[in-house]
Parts: C-alpha cells; structure tokens; sequence
C-alpha cells in the first residue's frame, strides 16, 4: 500500500482536476438524459466529480444529456424538471433537495411517459423508477467507528461526543445518523451530549459547534455528516485553538476533507467513488432507452417506506479513508494531490 507521503508530499503535482459545462449532444446519439443536481454549496461532490463522472459515462455510452444544478432552489428544480421534460429527454435523473419538489417532478416526468432514476439520494413517497446510490447506513457505521477507532488511537478511552447532522430534508442524512448511532450507542464509553443539524452547510454547522461547545468543553470528538460540515467545524475550532483537539469526521473525499485527515483535525472521510454511481446511472438509462429489462442491472432493492415499494436499485460499497490511505482516493482519479495540498 502506498501511502501518500504526509504533508511532505505536498508541492509536487499530479493528475485530476475537473470539467464542466451544461449538455452534451452526439449527432446520432441513442437518447437522451436530462439531470438535476441539487446544488454546489452542500459539497462539492455535485459540481467536482458528479458532473465530470455523469458527463464522461454518458458519452462512453452515447447518450446525450443536459446536466443542470438547481442550486439549493426548489423553485429552479423545477423550472428545470419542466424544460427537461419539453426537451423530450428519454429518462429523467434526480437528487432531489426536498421530498415535495423531488416528488413534484417525479409526478410530471412519469405523467409524460419518462423514466425516473432517483440518484444519490431516495426521494421518499416519490415513486421514482430505480434508485442509484451507496450502501447509506453503511457510511454512517463507517463514521461512527472511524471515530470511536481514532479516539482509541489518541488514547481517548471515554468522554463527551456530539452529533452535527445533515439536512432534515435528505433521507440519506436519516440513514447516516442510524449508522453512526448503531455504532456509537454499542459502546457504553463515550456519552453523546449533543445532537443537532448542520444543514449540510458548513457555516450553519461552525454555529451548531460554537454552541455544543460552550456547553460542553470537555467535548473530545465530534461527527459531523460531510467534509464541507466539518470544515466549518475546524474553521471554528481554529478560532477556539482546539482544532485537532476535538477531531471530526467526514464524507465525500473533498480535497479540503483529505487535507483535514492529513493535518489530524478530522480522523477521516467516507470515499465513495461517484463514478460507479454515474456509470449505473448511465448503464440504467441505456437499458431503458433500449428496452431491455433494467432491473437485471439492479443490485437489489430499497423499501421506500412511506409508500411501502421496493425500489430497484444499484448501491455501491462506501470506503473509509484516515491519513494512511489517502493515495487511495488519489490513484482512483477522485481527488488531485495538487488539489489535497492547497488546503494545507
Ligand atoms: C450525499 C453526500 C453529500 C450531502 C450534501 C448527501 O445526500 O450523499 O455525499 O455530502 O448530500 O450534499
């Protein structure tokens, strides 16, 4: 196993880096895709590896698509479902920023004889037509060992720990916190003091960590749902002097995330190779555009519970990352050492 070499090896260059732009079109392309993202602020997974990952699939299975970030608005997303479906695209694919709007365009795309592939996140009630994503519970379990193992580490055998969660409003955010919470509540050791919602923003989650704090300095670690939460934690911290102190942790394997590992202020970060959810995506709507049988490229099947439906899905498996495995996530093409280094 190669290791990534610390902060040493920051200020030597390397691959990666990012595209974007808004659609593609092939001259005889076999259909069409449209896309909503559900913003850029929550993390930079969207914009850094969703859309570069769906636009590189797509074209290796000559699709056309229109990729389109509603920007945190449920309006836009929207106005954006409306001129996706005027366009005539052949499937729809969604992560949806709240289940009402999630569902709304759900309801329209089917109505208008469309596919719907619910991707990232399950729109809950929504009745979309497959689903793409990662073992969800998993992550979280991921997160809560990753912190009860980095405590350990720093000999931190007991002690106070706070939960900032995500958005009430994503349903991946409710499976996470099972997950941590399965894990957490197994070992009679640590005490959880406080437990509250960071909204996946990063300056709500530094407010929710000022007060935790204030209430409880004796805090000795913190889960925090993503890395751009947890980056607003440290920024917190930082002004405390208590950052690596009150380590955190993390998801998505954002360079800011793995440059956080790497300097000991979070213990880790949840990798979850986004290009395996884009290639099932891409791999869904081709089937479906071509009428074979999608649901044998399922890999089984999630109960969406408020309308009691399994749903088909393909669910990859999430990986945790601490300094030591950092190279990883740079050899899998999903972060740049360049990139990993400036937020160092
Ligand atoms: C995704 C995470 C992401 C978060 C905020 C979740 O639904 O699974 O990867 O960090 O949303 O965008």
């Amino acid at each position: 196993v190669l290791a990534f070499g610390g902060l040493a090896a920051c200020g030597s260059d390397s691959d990666g880096g990012s595209s974007d732009g808004g659609s593609s079109s092939g001259g005889d392309a076999k259909g069409k895709v449209g896309v909503i993202l559900p913003d850029s602020k929550s993390s930079v997974r969207w914009e850094t590896q969703d859309r570069p990952n769906l636009e590189a699939a797509f074209k290796a299975a000559g699709l056309e698509s229109i990729i389109q970030n509603a920007e945190g608005s449920p309006d836009t997303f929207g106005q954006l479902c409306d001129q996706m479906i005027t366009e005539g695209v052949n499937v729809l694919i969604e992560t949806d920023l709240d289940p009402d709007s999630g569902k709304a365009c759900i309801d329209k795309a089917k109505n208008a004889g469309i596919a719907v592939i619910d991707y990232d996140r399950l729109t809950l009630g929504g009745g979309a037509d497959y689903y793409v994503s990662f073992d969800n519970v998993k992550v979280g379990e991921l997160q809560g060992q990753g912190l009860i193992d980095g405590l350990q580490g720093m000999g931190v055998k007991s002690g106070n720990i706070a939960f900032i969660n995500g958005a009430a409003t994503d349903n991946n955010a409710t499976l996470f916190k099972q997950g941590y919470e399965q894990v957490i509540k197994d070992d009679g050791s640590y005490k959880v003091v406080a437990d509250q919602t960071g909204d996946w923003d990063p300056d709500t989650a530094g407010k929710v960590f000022d007060q935790f704090y204030a209430a409880h300095p004796d805090l000795v670690g913190l889960i925090t749902a993503n890395d751009g939460m947890a980056g607003g934690v440290i920024a917190r911290e930082k002004a405390a002097g208590v950052e690596g102190k009150i380590p955190v942790t993390g998801q998505d394997a954002t360079p800011e995330g793995l440059a956080n590992v790497l300097q000991g202020y979070q213990f880790g970060t949840v990798f979850k190779d986004t290009s395996l959810e884009a290639k099932a995506a891409s791999d869904l709507a081709i089937a479906i555009i071509n009428g074979d049988d999608p649901s044998t490229i399922a890999t089984g099947t999630v109960n969406d519970s408020e309308l009691g439906v399994d749903v088909p899905s393909v669910l990859a498996t999430p990986v945790w990352i601490t300094a030591d495995n950092v190279q990883d996530v740079v050899d899998a093409g999903q972060a740049s050492a360049a990139d990993i280094c400036k937020g160092i």
